[in-house]
């Protein structure tokens, strides 16, 4: 993956993803202000949502962060290999007789279960490690994290485990009035009242534009970063950072009555011009996108303007309704947008019935990937 690619595989892509770390870093930088006593990390999972980790991680320590958190090892260790010296923790915890692996690479597991805290101090105690772990308090997401009486019991039985980092996942975040929001916060603050003195982080991208001044230690955004909508109700405070476009392979006249693509669910109403581009949902242009008789749904900007995708998205290509163009504004060979600068991840997203989050996280191995220099410039 990390081998050069050879000059000429811009020209040979039906795909290309234009990736703006300059935006990143930017976006980086506002959550910190959101929470300006705290600590600013960053959560580069599924390689860094899609933008490659290896593009994340050089970018935000050059800004200065510190502190990454990745779900999974194999990402942490790639990580590692990026930075040397910040802190980086694996979210999903201890992966079962690795600990060995974390030791060699300084990285630190977020434990979340008593199962996993005995491994690990079993572990540091056998081989003098002392990396340190962050530990989870479950506060009403229900999904990892120790529960707040297993925590109390932990502490009752004299447990040596002494965790770096307390931290805990808000489930609501995004819906700021959800009463959850208020029952999570306070449980926090009891929880760090068993462990005096722990740094504590609770906050993901949204949690930092609730209200409250949830900063505490160490803040955790991670698609606030990428360019998604941490305030789903609100205009988007970020930057985009991704750009999809895709390559025309044809451009072709259909006659009023005819259908386009498998099932022929969408038919011309009158004579339309259609542009056939080299993305699909292969490549994560999501096929809950397609469009039909009934119903729109995804849109490309071509030609300085919204042209809706007519029929089903298939594998490998989609095809736009490009009638409203002047003819020949489109021509075999070139880039149509389908997210980026006129179409926000987000509205990509709610056009294909689901967040930005697996819009990003989506995207395929067979684009070309460009990564403007200057990203540490703004
Ligand atoms: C994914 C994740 C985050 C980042 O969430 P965003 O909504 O992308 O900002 C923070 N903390 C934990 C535990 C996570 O799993």
């Amino acid at each position: 993956m990390s081998s050069p690619e050879p000059a000429e595989a811009g020209s040979r892509a039906y795909g290309r993803l234009t990736i703006d770390t300059a935006a990143l870093v930017a976006n980086w930088r506002s959550c910190g202000a959101r929470a300006p006593r705290a600590e600013c990390g960053a959560v580069v999972k599924a390689n860094a949502y899609g933008i490659g980790i290896e593009n994340a991680v050089p970018a935000l320590a050059e800004a200065g962060c510190r502190t990454f958190f990745t779900a999974q090892l194999a990402e942490a260790v790639k990580a590692r290999g990026l930075d040397a010296r910040a802190s980086i923790y694996v979210l999903n915890g201890l992966l079962p007789g690795a600990g060995d692996v974390y030791a060699a690479h300084d990285l630190r597991p977020v434990l979340g279960s008593l199962d996993e805290i005995r491994e690990w101090s079993a572990f540091c105690a056998a081989s003098g490690w002392r990396g340190g772990a962050a530990l989870h308090v479950d506060t009403g997401m229900a999904r990892l994290g120790l529960r707040l009486e297993a925590a109390e019991a932990l502490l009752a039985e004299g447990s040596l485990f002494e965790p770096c980092l307390l931290i805990s996942h808000l489930a609501c975040a995004d819906t700021p009035a959800h009463p959850l929001n208020g029952r999570q916060i306070a449980a926090f603050h009891a929880v760090r009242g068993l462990f005096p003195g722990v740094p504590a982080s609770l906050c993901n991208s949204s949690g930092l534009f609730l209200p409250d001044d949830l900063g505490f230690d160490l803040t955790r955004p991670g698609i606030a970063l990428y360019g998604g909508n941490p305030t789903p109700d609100k205009p988007n405070p970020m930057a985009p950072v991704v750009t999809v476009e895709a390559r025309v392979i044809a451009v072709r006249a259909v006659q009023p009555g005819e259908s386009v693509g498998y099932g022929a669910t969408w038919v011309s109403r009158s004579p339309a011009r259609l542009a056939i581009v080299g993305v699909g949902y292969a490549d994560g242009y999501l096929r809950a996108g397609s469009s039909s008789d009934d119903y729109d749904s995804a849109l490309a900007y071509a030609g300085g303007r919204y042209c809706p995708i007519a029929g089903r998205i298939s594998m490998d290509l989609t095809t736009i309704d490009i009638s409203a163009l002047p003819e020949g504004t489109i021509a075999r060979g070139d880039w149509i947008e389908l997210a980026g600068p006129h179409l926000p991840i987000d509205e990509v997203a709610r056009r294909s019935g689901t967040v930005c989050y697996e819009i990003l996280t989506s995207l395929g191995s067979r684009y070309h990937r460009i990564v403007p220099p200057g990203g540490e410039s703004r």
